[in-house]
């Protein structure tokens, strides 16, 4: 999905029905600021702004997703192609995720492994030490990897403006977490809040 091409789609679209930025972002309860981004192409509006957003814009959906107003002869072509696009992302997202949580899973079963036979098994001490610095290895590794692969997938969402964000690697590392929500800071409204994360748009 080309963001910069339909930022423009977007951008002639709102001048043309001679509205400003602030007067679409109001008509969507939004702020002129998401509408600024969308048309410098620095991100997509979510799904459930698309069919309000068209309707302000006097556009199809399919115009949007395509950049262009759509004739009516690839009308078709365009709206399948512009459909399996988004489902590619959310899928993408969907296999980061799954990957993510295997990997978590292999990790604490790995590590718990090494734990059992370290303090178990008859050893001399410095196999024993050599054994648990192993385990701490690959717990760091593991979580690491478990980690990135969550950040990638999908987006997090601010609590206070519904804004949907990929935050940067080193606030996602620091930011404390729950199994579902991560304190981050939001780009648009600047708040900080427990985001929840979205595996889709
Ligand atoms: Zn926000």
């Amino acid at each position: 999905m080309d963001q910069i091409r339909i930022g423009k789609f977007i951008a002639e679209s709102r001048k043309s029905r001679n509205l400003t930025q602030r007067q679409l972002a109001d008509a969507l309860s939004i702020s002129d600021k998401t509408i600024s981004k969308w048309e410098c192409g620095k991100g997509l509006p979510e799904v459930s702004l698309m069919l309000p957003l068209c309707v302000a814009l006097d556009i199809t959906v399919n115009d949007l997703l395509s950049g262009e107003k759509v004739s009516s002869t690839d009308y078709q072509k365009k709206a399948e192609g512009n459909m399996i696009d988004l489902m590619k992302e959310n899928e993408e997202n969907r296999k980061r995720m799954a990957l993510s949580i295997i990997t978590g899973v292999i990790t604490v079963i790995a590590v718990c492994a090494l734990i059992v036979i370290a303090s178990l098994i008859d050893l001399p001490t410095i196999a024993r030490i050599i054994l648990i610095a192993f385990s701490v290895a690959v717990a760091a590794v593991g979580i690491a990897a478990a980690a990135m692969l969550e950040m990638k997938a999908g987006y997090f969402e601010c609590p206070y403006c519904k804004e949907l964000f990929v935050p940067n690697m080193d606030e996602y590392v620091k930011g404390y977490h729950t199994f579902t929500k991560r304190r981050l800071t939001c780009p648009k409204c600047g708040k900080i809040g427990m985001c929840k994360h979205r595996v889709t748009r």
